[in-house]
């Protein structure tokens, strides 16, 4: 056995042992639905236990609590999270955007401060970036930060913040200048519609535009920042409304200068939808996936027969492994520059879309396959495996809005990957 194939069976063991028990409530299917205490907890202790063991930020610099060692570690050790189907880490935003993104651009002394506390999951991270009335249409940010000596009182509100009931420290972009210029960005004007990625560059704070945003690096509990949990359409919570009320914050919470906050913000993009690397590894969900609905249709019936007897079932069923497949062999291929010289930007812009669309899709295919008892939700004793399959159609919707929606992921790739005109 080679070095990695070695480590790939130590991987499996300890997961093997160390796999905390089932617990007897139901768990989030990802780091957007952790709703109540004992689940989150339960997540935590998890993603501790984990990075303890050292499963966790292999890559990430020594200096700051990483591991150091190569990618192809930590991606061995994913793969085997995601087979085992062992639980998903809660701080995914840190350990996904909020961390490679201080890594790749925060101060020395913001990387020793808060990456070791990212991976151990003592502190949680959540992101203010949408408000009440700007989501695609970020760069309209209306929440205002305002110098006063040392500080910075910020006030507005932001809203579908994700883990905001659990967070020590959020993500925020807020206006210090409310008028950056003449003809406020609207999100038709924001390259590529809104929350577009600006290919990870920094430039794109020259643009007077976008001059009057700042992002900061904020902790959650100080005065005057408030959170309300919102209900989401499975009747979960995970995403609250966050209120600032002259909320005080150091002034050293400010990542980058006045005025870099757009650009910033478009480098978390890149993290957030996994068009750029470097992210701590570990699991953000625990889905069903095309192994569970082939199961599934081996299990259901269509006119007295096994479902997946059926050729339409079938050629179905192939178009999604297919699918499944091609996902997975295009982020190998991405990590080779010389496989994507014609379109370098293809895979990484298209990333989100192609998953968060292939899930809903195979989803809603798996609700199909139980006709009618589809519909039973979780709890009801007649629902096919327990109700799970439901929930995960409906919160499938969760990953096609989050982080930018379907059509303006669309829009990008039309844009920015074949050259469309943007009318
Ligand atoms: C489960 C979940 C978790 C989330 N977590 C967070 C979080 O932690 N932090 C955070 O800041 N935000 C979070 N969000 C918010 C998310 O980023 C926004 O919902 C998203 O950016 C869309 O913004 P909006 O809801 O204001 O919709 P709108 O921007 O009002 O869009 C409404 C519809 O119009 C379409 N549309 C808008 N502009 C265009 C355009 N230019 N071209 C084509 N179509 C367009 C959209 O595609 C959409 O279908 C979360 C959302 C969800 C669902």
């Amino acid at each position: 056995m080679n070095e990695l194939e070695t480590f790939r069976q130590e991987v499996a063991d300890w997961l093997q042992a160390n796999r905390p028990p089932t617990p007897d409530f139901l768990l989030p299917e990802s780091f957007m639905e952790v709703g109540t205490d004992p689940q989150f907890h339960y997540l935590r202790d998890w993603q501790r236990k984990v990075y303890q063991a050292g499963y966790l930020g292999m890559t990430w610099p020594t200096a700051y609590g990483g591991g150091g060692r190569p990618q192809a570690f930590q991606d061995i050790a994913t793969a085997e999270m995601a087979r085992l189907k062992v639980p998903f880490f809660p701080n995914t935003i840190g350990l996904f955007w909020a961390g490679p993104l201080i890594l790749a651009i925060g101060t020395e002394e913001q990387k020793r401060r808060f990456i070791p506390g990212i991976l151990s999951g003592d502190d949680i991270w959540c992101q203010g970036f949408s408000e009440p009335d700007q989501g695609s249409d970020l760069a309209n940010a209306q929440t205002r930060a305002v110098r006063d000596g040392d500080d910075y009182v910020i006030n507005g509100a932001k809203i579908w913040t994700s883990l905001g009931s659990h967070a020590k420290y959020m993500i925020l972009l807020a206006r210090t200048d409310p008028q950056p210029a003449p003809g406020r960005p609207k999100a038709a004007d924001a390259p590529s519609g809104g929350r577009a990625p600006q290919s990870g560059d920094l430039g794109g704070s020259r643009s007077k535009r976008y001059a009057g945003l700042s992002y900061f690096l904020i902790p959650m509990q100080v005065p005057g920042i408030s959170t309300t949990p919102i209900r989401k359409l499975t009747g979960e919570f995970g995403f609250t409304q966050t209120f600032f009320d002259n909320a005080r914050v150091p002034a050293s919470c400010l990542m980058g200068k006045e005025g870099e906050g757009w650009a910033i913000a478009m480098k978390t993009l890149t993290f957030e939808r996994g068009a750029s690397g470097g992210q701590a590894g570990g699991l953000t969900r625990m889905a069903l996936g095309i192994g569970d609905v082939i199961e599934l249709a081996r299990r259901s019936r269509r006119n007295g027969r096994p479902a997946i007897d059926d050729p339409f079932i079938r050629d179905q069923l192939v178009r999604f492994q297919i699918e499944a497949q091609g996902d997975r062999l295009c982020n190998e291929r991405g990590r080779f520059p010389a496989l994507c010289s014609e379109r370098p930007d293809a895979i990484p812009l298209s990333n989100k879309l192609r998953l968060s669309e292939h899930n809903r899709r195979l989803y809603q295919f798996a609700l199909t396959l139980q006709g009618a008892n589809g519909a039973r939700w979780v709890g009801d004793a007649h629902a096919v495996d327990g109700g799970l399959w439901p929930r995960s159609y409906l919160n499938a919707f969760a990953s096609t809005i989050g982080g930018g929606p379907s059509q303006i992921q669309a829009n990008i790739v039309g844009e920015r990957v074949l050259g469309l005109p943007k009318d």
